[in-house]
């Protein structure tokens, strides 16, 4: 390995870090888990939860306390079912009471914080302990290796701030050597620049694309818009909802398949697609539970962690929605081997909604500009109820015709009754984190 600077120093460093002995004691686990029976599987839970509850007991003073309030003996807790018994955690509790989250015993240097994007809310810090950050790339690990990537070649898009935003020449991205991981800007990639993406990527001969969908998507749109052709072993899509047009997008100019994976820094609950294409909720990742009662018959994601000792979260509500399969509780065996329960959509949280003037919340608006041309980006951007604002990212030959079928597309996927207004931008601003977002709301709702 040759270290020619200080950033390549930092992958190495970072890669001992994450991938240590911990990281290959877990892949060796994480092998075996996913092909648990439905009665191991209840055993390893049941036996990781009562280790945690105690760990709870003792050593964090937000449980503690609530357990002696609530009179919860967790030293009878067997199973998993027992977590009903404690109330539902939401961000702000956690937030609001941040050390008394944090355990008296782990907390040291190599633990990390993590922050949420706070598309959904005030952003939020959340700390993993070592054991906790090796588990979770372990799994990750096992999600790309069931892909076929055994540490290929691979590009990356998502979102990081890679070069300076106001850099106008190439190079837009940098090189990872300890990941052999080419890692781009999402902020240059607009339709000028997209030339140098394109002979780059060329020139590197990646097998694998990682990357957030919108920002794939809109790869595969300048691949196409220039006439290239480029095939990936596989792309790898995380932080956003997949929209199926998308995925097929992606697919179809890629020539290879997607498997989307979902997770939130709060590291509660997790969810991977295996090569049958089923959504499996990592069960040897989180106890996850489906939070019934809303409108539109999505489930919320309710996660109790298993393997983070420092500041341990049981019952939390992510904010996202899922839709499930016939009977969300019940698991069988897939073709791809695992019993892990599967969901039929993840609902993830930057795209926000829109609300009709009827009070209906929007959720997946990404449909819309499908079979609209000349379009590169849209943003959905919302400050009064029932009216919304179309910022359009074009080619440069967007034509009245397009803008009318927009319209019409926003009007027959929202409501009739909704006031449109397209509005031609040079540029679509990232949030927070350099994530695209779909929906820009400024309405207070129970979901925005
Ligand atoms: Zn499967």
């Amino acid at each position: 390995m040759g270290i020619t600077n200080l950033f390549e120093l930092k992958c190495w460093l970072r890669r001992l870090y994450r991938r240590g002995s911990r990281f290959q004691q877990y892949a060796r686990v994480l092998e075996e888990t996913h092909q648990y029976s439905a009665e191991e599987l209840a055993a390893y839970q049941n036996r990781l939860f009562k280790k945690i509850i105690l760990h709870c007991q003792r050593n964090v003073p937000y449980y503690r306390d609530l357990f002696k309030r609530e009179g919860i003996r967790v030293e009878d807790f067997r199973t998993i079912a027992d977590l009903a018994q404690l109330p539902i955690l939401d961000k702000n509790t956690v937030q609001g009471e941040l050390e008394r989250f944090i355990s008296k015993k782990h907390y040291n240097l190599l633990c990390n914080v993590g922050t949420t994007s706070g598309s959904t809310g005030t952003p939020g810090k959340f700390i993993r302990d070592f054991d906790a950050i090796n588990f979770e790339h372990a799994i990750v690990w096992r999600q790309w290796q069931q892909a076929g990537d055994t540490g290929k070649k691979r590009v990356s898009l998502r979102g990081d701030i890679i070069v300076p935003s106001s850099q106008a020449e190439p190079p837009f991205w940098r090189y990872n050597p300890a990941n052999q991981e080419l890692q781009m800007s999402s902020y240059h990639l607009s339709p000028d620049k997209s030339i140098h993406y394109i002979d780059k990527i060329l020139e590197f001969e990646p097998k694998i694309l990682y990357c957030g969908p919108s920002m794939g998507h809109v790869l595969a749109k300048f691949f196409r818009h220039h006439g290239v052709e480029y095939r990936f072993d596989a792309v790898f899509t995380s932080s956003e909802s997949l929209e199926p047009h998308v995925r097929d997008y992606i697919e179809e100019v890629f020539q290879t398949r997607i498997y989307d994976w979902y997770g939130q820094a709060e590291r509660v609950a997790a969810i991977g697609q295996c090569r049958q294409n089923q959504y499996h909720i990592q069960e040897d990742y989180s106890i996850v539970e489906l939070l019934p009662g809303n409108v539109d018959g999505s489930y919320e994601l309710v996660g109790s962690q298993l393997h983070n000792y420092v500041m341990p979260l049981l019952r939390y509500r992510t904010q996202d929605f899922v839709y499930v399969t016939d009977s969300p509780n019940e698991a069988k065996r897939c073709g791809c081997g695992s019993t892990f329960r599967t969901v039929s959509r993840i609902l993830g949280r930057s795209y926000g909604y829109l609300l009709t003037p009827e009070g209906y919340h929007i959720a997946i608006t990404a449909h819309i500009p499908v079979g609209v041309d000349n379009v590169i980006e849209t943003q959905f951007y919302q400050e009064k109820q029932g009216e919304v604002i179309l910022k359009v990212l074009t080619n440069g030959k967007f034509t009245e015709t397009d803008r009318e079928k927009l319209v019409f597309n926003t009007l027959k996927h929202t409501s009739p009754n909704m006031k449109v207004r397209v509005e031609e931008v040079s540029e679509i601003p990232r949030g927070p984190n350099g994530k695209f977002i779909n929906i820009v709301s400024n309405l207070k709702t129970s979901l925005n």
